[in-house]
């Protein structure tokens, strides 16, 4: 860890890509990292830019955390069928912002352990990670109009899908959220209150007036069907109702999505070290007072468990899945349906 620089310090980062070029670019980020088996090179985030015609920029990022595989799916199935004669504006499109953490299926960086959603608002002289992370924030943030960050749970846990967007403060900010909660069309919305980290990409994007939306879409380390294709379908919807893309064929009706929203009392966590047997699925609607699950004291098995209860109502939409805990894991949480 380095000590912090100006905020004003120039990003070292950098691609041979020119952000203000019509057409389609391919290539990568290139992050200085010179370590014992190499001097003087770079750690590689690929991405593409593809501009053409008039229109807003629309930044989509994946694997923000490497072991998140559906929204970085979706970008690369974006990548795959783009005609760049039908975008009206300039998409950057990168799969993968923590390419190290991606390539080691990861949550975080297995160079410098960094976990980039709590490094924001970065270091131009730190760490690969925080390089990344001021060079998104510097870089790639002014340039955007809109920005979305894919997330799932990871390894460690699995979400119920759901598109998250923080809560409009004023007339404008609504205006653009329904916007895109109708055309992303996911079956689900959470707001986002004041639980958001000032280290996470979100708030970056709010220190450079970007809208900015994420969610979680699955999760198990794996690439979730359900997840993939309602980030897909949102995304196409998106990029259509900015104009970026032709309305080509008009979307299949979606019901409307439900919109939830989360407290400090909706998350369950273990006080004791252990091993942990949830006692609710994925998608129960959950009452205060049920039993969330057992923690099994392995020094001593022969003892009756540790009870987890949940301590308010709610829709169960984050289960963690690794067994094995210590005191202080989160076990799971709830979201509140708005109504
Ligand atoms: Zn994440």
């Amino acid at each position: 860890m380095t000590t912090h620089a100006p905020q004003a310090a120039k990003s070292q980062v950098t691609t041979a890509i020119d952000f203000e070029r019509d057409g389609i670019q391919t290539g990568c980020l290139q992050v200085p990292y010179s370590h014992d088996r190499d001097a003087y090179g770079f750690i590689p985030v690929p991405l593409m830019v593809a501009r053409h015609g008039d229109g807003p920029t629309v930044l989509l990022t994946g694997a923000n955390h490497g072991d998140e595989y559906e929204g970085s799916v979706a970008i690369m199935h974006l990548m795959h069928a783009l005609k760049l004669d039908e975008l009206k504006g300039r998409l950057i499109l990168i799969p993968a912002l923590n390419f190290p953490a991606y390539l080691n299926g990861t949550r975080t960086s297995p160079v410098d352990k960094g976990n980039l959603n709590r490094l924001f608002p970065g270091d131009p002289n730190g760490t690969p990670t925080q390089m990344i992370a001021h060079y998104i924030e510097t870089e790639l943030m002014p340039k955007a109009d809109y920005i979305l960050d894919f997330h799932a749970g990871g390894i460690t846990m699995d979400y119920v899908p759901m598109l998250f967007v923080n809560r409009p403060v004023d007339q404008a900010a609504a205006d653009k959220t329904e916007m895109l909660i109708k055309a992303f069309a996911a079956p689900r919305v959470m707001y986002l209150d004041s639980l958001e980290s000032e280290l996470m990409i979100g708030s970056a994007a709010r220190k450079n007036g970007t809208f900015f939306a994420t969610g979680e879409f699955g999760g198990k380390g794996a690439v979730g069907a359900e997840g993939l294709a309602i980030i897909e379908r949102g995304i196409r919807g998106m990029l259509q109702a900015l104009g970026v893309l032709p309305a080509a064929a008009p979307m299949d009706d979606a019901a409307p999505s439900k919109r939830y929203s989360f407290r400090g009392d909706h998350y369950i966590f273990t006080p004791v070290p252990g091993i942990f047997e949830p006692t609710f699925e994925l998608g129960d609607q959950i009452k205060a007072g049920d039993l969330a699950g057992l923690i099994h004291d392995p020094y001593r098995p022969w003892a009756e468990p540790e009870r987890i209860y949940f301590k308010a109502d709610g829709l169960a939409v984050m289960k963690r899945l690794l067994a094995r805990v210590d005191a202080g894991n989160c076990l799971g949480h709830l979201a509140e349906e708005e109504r």
